[in-house]
């Protein structure tokens, strides 16, 4: 027997060890790979595989995690690049932050703990199992990251995942998607862990969060999306949009918050929904920060009338401007019919008052905000307004820590970032893990493997402590 018929041995071998069930609960007959004509296929060829990889050890999890990590970290710059020319939005030098630090800063196995009570009567144990067929809805903002992101995430926990790319970024997720599939097979033998349809639709995507084989819902867009999730019936985590403001207080480091504020509102055009949408500064120190601001790349418009045909070009109708989400500072200068310095600017800096429509509004787009207030009081009152009880992100700029907590405790926010760029909130450049789907209405907050498992008790009677 050659190579190859030992190979083909084997698979034959495992798949009828392992198939059984999958058979027994799947109406599919033909199987593709990873993508799929219909809806109904891919999720019964995802749910076929969850039931293999049910069976599998945690160390075949740990290999594919690692596999991907591996074997994706070398596409990144082509994959950032992709993304930005397919979706039009953002830029390929911070898309490559962003993948890498969805591909090296997304916790594995580890993150799933296990934790035990014991005493006289015995022992309680608490562990995370998987949900089954997770259904992913990735965003145009960061569509590979999330995909990246979730897929760690959620195999880590030991889930199949169907993804509902965005349809505006269809070509590079599905090329993504279908690498992955091709990692975690080549390193368990499983396939059609990850999949999704060749036409990622709207339409699609309703269908999927109707399917009965689809246990949980991941849902990562704007309120739309979201909502529309809520309302299926399915356990849904929800990571909405948000609106974060940045309070700035007299006693901050200004050259340093100024510095922050820049990095974190120009990061990817303002694409990622953690980053700075609005500054909220005390009047005494508001000059200093701007001229600071100023000093990093920010291009200020003071003229009213020049102000008035920004904020036409970048809000219609009372919403971001598709057409200019994500796009640069000049591009969206040239759309006002504005000049752009010879320079490059990273970012567009207006003063305005607190209910102008660039302050409510969630733009997407590397136009800042500034809104000038009293105190420390009245800027903590502007912030819970402009956050809007979204619980998403929030960031604050000051020395003095009894402030910073009672900002901290009242935003309420998923993310909260002292003295730092918004982007340090999701552990670039600080402390933390990444994660791209940050669960704001339904409270789980900064996802990770264990956001997708189910938490399960399991008991035995009369001994087993050790104490
Ligand atoms: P979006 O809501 O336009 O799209 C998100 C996803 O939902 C896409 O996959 C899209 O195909 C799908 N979708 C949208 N409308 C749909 C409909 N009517 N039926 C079926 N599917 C639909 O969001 P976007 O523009 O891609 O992303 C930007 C929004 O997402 C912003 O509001 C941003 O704050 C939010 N966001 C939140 C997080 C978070 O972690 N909380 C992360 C990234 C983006």
């Amino acid at each position: 027997m050659n190579n190859t018929e030992l190979e083909s041995l084997i698979r034959t071998i495992l798949t009828e060890q392992l198939t059984p069930a999958a058979t027994e609960t799947s109406a599919c007959t033909s199987t593709p790979v990873a993508l799929f004509n219909d809806v109904d296929s891919a999720i019964c060829a995802a749910h076929a595989a969850f039931l293999r990889y049910q069976d599998a050890p945690l160390k075949t999890r740990s290999a594919i995690i690692a596999a991907i990590r591996a074997e994706i970290a070398p596409c990144i710059p082509e994959l950032a690049e992709r993304a930005a020319t397919e979706t039009g939005m953002g830029n390929t030098a911070d898309k490559i932050l962003k993948n890498k630090a969805a591909l090296e800063n997304t916790p594995g196995i580890e993150d799933l703990k296990t934790t035990a009570l014991t005493g006289d009567e015995g022992m309680v144990l608490f562990e995370y199992s998987p949900f089954g067929v997770i259904g992913s809805v990735a965003p145009s903002t960061n569509p590979t990251e999330t995909i990246i992101n979730n897929s760690i995430s959620m195999l880590a926990a030991g889930n199949a995942i169907y993804f509902s790319p965005h349809p505006g970024a269809k070509n590079v997720s599905l090329w993504l998607i279908s690498k992955i599939e091709e990692i975690a097979f080549k390193t368990c033998g499983i396939r059609n862990l990850v999949v999704t349809v060749k036409e990622p639709t709207f339409e699609a995507t309703q269908q999927m969060m109707a399917h009965n084989k689809i246990a949980v819902l991941a849902i990562t867009g704007g309120p739309g999306i979201v909502n529309m999730g809520l309302k299926s019936g399915k356990k849904v985590i929800g990571a909405g949009a948000g609106n974060p403001p940045c309070l700035v207080d007299e006693t901050a480091e200004i050259v340093k918050a100024a510095e922050d504020i820049v990095a974190g509102a120009s990061f990817d055009y303002n694409l990622p929904c953690i980053a700075e949408k609005s500054v909220i500064a005390v009047d005494c120190i508001a000059d200093q920060l701007i001229q600071q601001m100023r000093e990093f790349g920010a291009y200020q418009i003071t003229d009213p009338q020049q102000i008035a045909q920004l904020r036409e070009v970048c809000i219609q109708k009372g919403a971001a401007n598709k057409a200019l989400v994500g796009k640069s500072p000049a591009t969206i200068l040239e759309a006002a019919g504005l000049p752009c310095p010879a320079k490059a600017p990273r970012l567009i800096i207006v003063e305005v008052p607190a209910d102008d429509p660039f302050v409510v509004v969630e733009q997407l787009m590397p136009v800042l905000p500034i809104v000038r207030v009293d105190n420390f009081e009245q800027g903590l009152q502007l912030a819970l307004k402009v956050e809007d009880a979204l619980h998403h992100t929030a960031m604050m700029h000051s020395q003095n820590v009894s402030r910073l907590n009672k900002a901290a405790h009242l935003m309420q926010t998923s993310i909260f970032v002292k003295n730092g760029p918004s982007y340090a909130g999701i552990g670039v450049g600080a402390e933390g893990f990444t994660t791209f789907t940050i669960a704001t209405p339904t409270g789980e907050g900064t996802t990770s493997a264990r956001t997708f498992g189910r938490l399960r008790r399991c008991v035995l009677t009369n001994g087993f402590s050790i104490r």
